[in-house]
């Protein structure tokens, strides 16, 4: 079988960004708004330091206002809930995101339901998890939503296909699975406690790995011309290098011979994250003061 087509992520996220700032200056000229995303950041952990850089920088970018607060990882829950509640009633900000994992004396999931759900443009409030379940308009958690929009870009409408997410954690699996529903595949959902992964996996037109263990889907597992969508970001030892490297949670070399089209890591669905956090937050600029977002996004 010949190689599988490559779903280039980092292209399409490039697109997808000029779009967002078309956008915005849109948004500025007609109706004079120019939209803002507060990023907290508590504590020193250098992988969130580098992603609230590169979101700060790509938010400038787009033409938007970015608004950082980097907290110290003594922070207590109290301190960060104020922050949050002042920029909840901040005009200047339409998109709050508070980088995850928190520290331990701080209940994430309290936080992200203290964010306005019009703000929440992570999507992970509960009002926007039961708005994306129940079929109705709000903000989509990011990585999904890019992991949608490649989909759709390669294979045009997804009706009836059958999809199998790995994976069901409230940030990734479970939103993936709602957004393919509502496009209506044939959903199924596979976890740590899934019998015989492997066929149920090889049932799948579309195939999303949201696992985070390195290289888990070999090519036995793909379907033949499946479309496979590579979640995962894993760190691994590059004995060659003796450094360390990116990988996804299959196997590139092996799924790429028996797949339709994969995404690879790095440059498939990471990239769309940062694009889609930045769509999401002109959407909730204009969703917040009635402003149609049809011609803005
Ligand atoms: P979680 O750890 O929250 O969830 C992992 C899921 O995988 C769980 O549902 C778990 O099942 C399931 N799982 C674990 N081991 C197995 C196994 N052996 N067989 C089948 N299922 C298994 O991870 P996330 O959803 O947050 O992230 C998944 C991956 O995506 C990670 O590599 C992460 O780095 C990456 N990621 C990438 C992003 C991007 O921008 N590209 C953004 C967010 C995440 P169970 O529920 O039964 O425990």
């Amino acid at each position: 079988m010949a190689e599988a087509t490559l779903i280039d992520g980092k292209a399409f996220a490039v697109t997808l960004r000029g779009k967002v700032a078309e956008g915005v200056a849109k948004l500025k000229a007609d109706h004079g708004v120019t939209p803002g995303l507060a990023v907290v950041l508590v504590g020193e952990d250098p992988a969130s330091q580098v992603y609230v850089r590169n979101k700060g920088k790509q938010t400038v970018e787009a033409g938007m206002e970015s608004f950082e607060h980097k907290l110290p990882a003594t922070t207590s829950q109290a301190e960060l809930l104020a922050l949050i509640d002042s920029l909840n009633k901040d005009d200047k900000v339409d998109g709050i995101l508070c980088q995850l994992p928190v520290p331990d004396q701080i209940d994430g999931d309290t936080i992200i339901n203290a964010i306005a759900p019009e703000k929440d443009v992570d999507g992970f409030h509960v009002i926007n998890a039961g708005k994306l379940a129940t079929g109705q308009q709000g903000l989509v958690p990011c990585t999904p939503l890019g992991c949608l929009l490649l989909l759709k870009d390669h294979l045009g409408p997804l009706s009836g296909k059958s999809a199998v997410v790995i994976g069901r954690s409230n940030i990734v699996g479970k939103p993936m699975a709602q957004l393919l529903l509502k496009e209506s595949c044939t959903v199924t959902v596979a976890h740590s406690r899934t019998k015989d992964l492997p066929a149920v996996a090889r049932e799948a037109d579309i195939l999303v790995a949201a696992v985070g263990r390195p290289e888990m889907v070999t090519g036995d597992w793909v379907k033949p011309g499946a479309t496979v969508i590579d979640v995962g970001i894993n760190r691994v030892d590059n004995p060659e290098t003796g450094k360390t490297k990116l990988v996804g949670d299959v196997d590139f070399a092996s799924a790429a011979q028996v797949a339709g089209a994969i995404t690879p890591v790095p440059g498939g669905v990471g990239p769309m994250t940062i694009a889609c956090l930045l769509r999401n937050t002109l959407e909730a600029a204009c969703l917040r003061r009635g402003i149609p977002t049809d011609g803005i996004l």
